[in-house]
């Protein structure tokens, strides 16, 4: 029986992305059959809700999708979306994997680093958001638990053996976020004794900036709590060419939802310049968690020849061309 999947499209060059990356799909003979949702604005412009019921249904029933970069709109009260479904199916590990690409106009060479960042707690949470009625001041609350920490750790760990990993790095703020940091390191502390055959580390966040700009290569693995983790996987995105090459896996124990990392990028929407690799490799994520890696590293390794043979390349990776006829060099590899 073919494995249904949920696809949301989403908004800006999602489309684009989407329908790029169910073509490569289909060319590598996966057995999948797809069920289309929407959210994100292009659902609000037609007159339905940003989340709709329908979505969450599918999403609920199929167990994985496949999902474009949506857009909440800003201001009118409206939570994230990417947030909310994140939290809604307990999709507590957000796994962003960098690799460098050769040809791509990236810094470094050999990088090739896993975060996995606490996807539904900490700031992220959303609770005690408030502004005082003169706007003076504005509060809201960080929440860390140990069932949270323990169980994105304990991911993390695993994911390391599966995929031969040979250390972790805990990033965090202990020192000045005694709470809540500082339960996540005690946590990340307890982990590390209880995985002695993966080495652990631990690092202050900002020194951990510091030390993947000067010296990326010491990096294995990251763990992380929710916004550090955020903002830590854009900057190794920008490592290894830009949020272009970047996918993400959401993952909890019941549902998976994989996307690219980056957002809906107005910007170049609808100019057939965005490079829909973000997408293929989220795919490829998609396939390694239904146990298809042969195929997930067909994929990669035809986006790496396009990339390195400089066939077909758009923008950010230094070529002329679109999305669709990058699309092409990578489906003529397969
Ligand atoms: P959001 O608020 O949803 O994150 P944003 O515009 O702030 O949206 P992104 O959409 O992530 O941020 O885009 C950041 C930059 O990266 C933009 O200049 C965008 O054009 C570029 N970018 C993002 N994705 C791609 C892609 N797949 N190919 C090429 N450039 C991209």
């Amino acid at each position: 029986m073919a494995t249904k999947i949920t696809v949301i499209p989403g908004d800006g060059i999602g489309p684009s992305l989407t329908e790029a990356t169910i073509k490569v799909l289909n060319k590598l003979g996966c057995d999948f059959e797809y069920e289309y949702a929407e959210a994100g604005i292009t659902s609000l412009d037609k007159g339905n809700d940003l989340l709709p019921q329908e979505t969450l249904d599918l999403i609920s029933k199929n167990k994985i999708a496949l999902k474009g970069p949506l857009t909440t709109p800003s201001g009118g009260g409206f939570t994230s979306i990417n947030v909310t479904l994140r939290r809604m199916f307990d999709l507590y590990a957000n796994v962003r994997p960098v690799v460098t690409y050769e040809g791509t106009k990236a810094r470094y060479e050999n990088i090739d680093i896993i975060t996995i960042r606490e996807n539904t707690e900490g700031l992220y949470c959303g609770a005690g958001q408030q502004v005082s009625e003169d706007e003076e001041v504005a509060e809201s609350k960080s929440i860390v638990t140990k069932k949270g920490s323990d169980r994105v750790l304990k991911f993390a760990y695993d994911l390391a053996r599966k995929k031969g990993r040979k250390q972790i790095h805990a990033f965090h703020k202990a020192n000045i976020l005694k709470s809540t940091s500082g339960l996540f390191l005690n946590r990340a502390r307890l982990a590390a004794e209880e995985n002695k055959d993966i080495e652990s580390k631990e690092m202050i966040v900002d020194n951990a900036c510091m030390q993947l700009v000067m010296n990326p290569n010491q990096f294995d693995m990251i763990v992380t709590t929710n916004l550090f983790g955020d903002i830590i996987s854009d900057l190794c995105a920008g490592l290894v060419g830009g949020l272009g090459m970047a996918p993400g896996a959401n993952i909890g124990d019941d549902v998976a939802i994989f996307e690219a990392v980056h957002g809906s990028a107005p910007d170049i929407a609808g100019k057939n310049i965005a490079n829909p690799s973000s997408l293929m490799l989220a795919a490829a994520l998609m396939l390694d968690h239904l146990d298809m890696t042969d195929k997930a590293d067909k994929l990669r390794n035809a986006i790496a020849d396009v990339i390195k043979t400089k066939d077909r390349c758009t923008a950010d990776l230094g070529g002329t061309s679109g999305t669709t006829d990058f699309t092409e060099a990578v489906l003529q590899r397969l």
